[in-house]
Formats: structure tokens, C-alpha cells, sequence
């Protein structure tokens, strides 16, 4: 199947001034990455903070601008954000973020914020729209009762299924989720995880799954790209990312998930600082933390490359697709 959404070389730059009379130093929030969805396909991006995970899902929207690189979705070159073409697509790709609170309108009764997409992009005749919202509210857990209440009376999950229930109203064929968990109680991020899941597989929604945590994206991803300092490091099935992963970086993330059923096998713990775009170490940027880093991955950047087994990823110590590199 063609890619729904594709990007080639995405690269952002922005300028930090480090204190108030500090030099302006040059930061690559997103390096280079290329990738691609398809249709009703379900993409995680994992990455701790700093790692331009966000800003990346900002840029295959067009809401953020590249200074290098490309979006395509369904083909076409993505519009400039802003412009009469950009608006038109947004019926078709949506972004949901941490902060419910902060992407509702407090002014509007949940049924309202639901309605309004149709409304904007005139998807159904105008009777036929409060079905759909009753629908839609149903579809993500939310009872009658609630449809005149305003954000504010709501719970934080309740918050968030309400912004879910307005990113699918007018039948998205994308949606990007960042974090949309995280500001959640422990108690119910699985519970709106599944529903997402659930939503997404159902309505064949492709979906770009943005989380710091591993775990979480486990139940939603069909593939993994995990990311460090702006650029993909490894890239896999979800299923391949799991068993064997082969970056080191990956390996450190997916030995400190527990898997049910299972004795946690030896942990690696990440040393040294995390993540900071403002100062990328030389050659590979996880060296000061990698356990095997060589005088190699100090001074030569590992390209991302291609294995037997249909993965990605970008380490001097990967070579083929059977070579295992960490004991
Ligand atoms: Fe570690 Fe070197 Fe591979 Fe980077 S290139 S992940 S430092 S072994
Ligand atoms: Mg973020």
C-alpha cells in the first residue's frame, strides 16, 4: 500500500540563547529523520525528553515548519500551516496532546466541542450531526448526562476522552497522539489506551503514538521508531523491537519493561546525563552512555541502516542482522 503519510529528511533547528547574555547556539530538535505510515497503521515514536519526539509530530502535521526535508500525505506535498489548503486537511489528521484541559474550550459544553469539527469542516447534514455526537461520545465512554457539562466538571480521563471523541468526529484518516496518557491517573492510562486502540484498529485510523514510556506503547504500536537527540536510532516491528532489540539504547529501554508473566531479565541502567539538544556529543550521540561505546563511536556518526531482518538502526557494533552485540 502507497505510504498515507511520509516524511523524508525532516530537520528543525532552533536558536537557544543559554542565560540572558549568552551566545546563540544553533539546537537540532529533529535530524534528518525520515519515516512512513500507512494506512490504518499504528507507528509508537519513543524517546525520552529532549529527543524531539514532540516537535516531530508537530512537523508531519505542517504545525510546525522544516528547515530541511519533507511531508507528503496521500501523495501531495504537505500545504503551509495557516493557509486555506492546510485548514482543508485538518478534517483528516488530528493531534491530541497531554493537556486536555488546555486543548478544550472552557466555554463549551463537551457535545459542543465534539459537534464543532463537523460544523467547520460541514461533515454530514446538520441533523444527522447530534447522532454522531452521541455516538462519538459513546464510542469513547462517555455517558448521556455528561454531554452538558463543561470541561471543568469533567474528570482528567473524562477530559481526555472528550478530546479523542472531537479528533475522530469528522473521520480522520491520521491521528497524532503525544503523551496522551501521561497527565492521566496510573489507575486509567490503560483504560484509555485500549479505547484508543480500539477506535483507531476499528475505524482503520492510521495513528502516530508519541510516549517516553515504552510500556504504553507496547499495546498500541504495530511498529516502533525509537529516537535519541532528533534522530531514529532503531526502527522495528513492534513485535521484533521486543524480543531482539540491537541498539543499545533500545536495549536499555525495553530491559526495564517488565513483561508480564516474566522475571524482569538483567536491567541495563542508562548511565550518564540524559538527553540534551543543545549540546550533541560528537560521532554517535549516545556514546557517553552507551556501554560499548568505542574510540569509533566518539568521532563517526553510524548511519541508519537497513538489516536482514527488515529493521533499522544506527550503531557501529550492528552489522548483520544475526551478530548479537550485547551479552
Ligand atoms: Fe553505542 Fe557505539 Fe552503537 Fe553508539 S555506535 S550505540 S556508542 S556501540
Ligand atoms: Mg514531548
Amino acid at each position: 500500500a502507497a505510504p498515507l503519510i511520509e516524511a523524508e529528511g525532516l530537520t528543525r533547528v532552533y536558536e537557544m540563547r543559554r542565560g540572558l547574555f549568552g551566545k546563540v547556539t544553533p539546537v537540532r530538535a529533529v535530524d534528518g529523520v525520515s519515516l512512513k505510515v500507512l494506512p490504518g497503521e499504528s507507528l509508537g515514536i519513543v524517546g525520552e525528553s529532549g529527543s524531539g519526539k514532540s516537535t516531530l509530530g508537530r512537523m508531519l502535521l505542517g504545525i510546525d515548519p522544516a528547515q530541511a526535508g519533507t511531508v507528503t500525505f496521500e501523495g501531495e506535498p504537505m500545504p503551509a500551516f495557516g493557509t486555506v489548503e492546510w485548514r482543508a486537511l485538518r478534517a483528516k489528521m488530528q493531534l491530541v496532546y497531554q493537556d486536555p484541559l488546555a486543548a478544550l474550550d472552557r466555554r463549551l459544553t463537551i457535545a459542543a466541542q465534539i459537534r464543532e469539527p463537523l460544523d467547520i469542516h460541514n461533515v454530514l447534514a446538520s441533523e444527522e450531526r447530534t447522532a454522531r455526537v452521541e455516538a462519538l461520545m459513546t464510542a469513547v465512554g462517555l455517558r448521556s448526562d455528561q454531554a452538558d457539562r463543561y470541561p471543568h466538571e469533567l474528570s482528567g480521563g473524562q477530559r481526555q476522552r472528550a478530546v479523542i471523541a472531537r479528533a475522530l468526529a469528522a473521520r480522520p484518516k491520521l491521528i497524532v497522539c503525544d503523551e496522551p496518557v501521561s497527565a492521566l491517573d496510573v489507575s486509567i492510562q490503560a483504560q484509555v489506551v485500549n479505547m484508543l486502540r480500539d477506535l483507531q484498529e476499528d475505524n482503520g485510523i492510521a495513528m502516530v503514538f508519541i510516549s517516553h514510556d515504552l510500556k504504553v506503547v507496547r499495546n498500541i504500536a504495530d511498529r516502533v521508531a525509537v529516537m535519541y537527540l532528533g534522530r531514529i536510532v532503531e526502527e522495528a516491528s513492534s513485535d521484533v523491537i521486543f524480543a531482539s532489540p540491537r541498539h543499545p539504547y533500545t536495549q536499555a529501554l525495553v530491559s526495564s519493561v517488565p513483561v508480564p508473566g516474566q522475571p524482569l531479565k538483567g536491567r541495563m541502567i542508562l548511565q550518564g546525563e540524559p538527553p540534551n539538544p543543545a549540546s550533541r556529543p560528537s560521532g554517535c550521540a549516545f556514546h557517553p552512555r552507551c556501554p560499548l561505546a568505542t574510540a569509533l563511536c566518539r568521532n563517526v556518526v553510524p548511519e541508519l541502516r537497513t538489516l536482514g531482518d527488515g529493521r533499522t538502526a544506527a550503531c557501529h557494533l550492528v552489522e548483520g542482522a544475526n551478530a548479537p552485540i550485547a551479552a
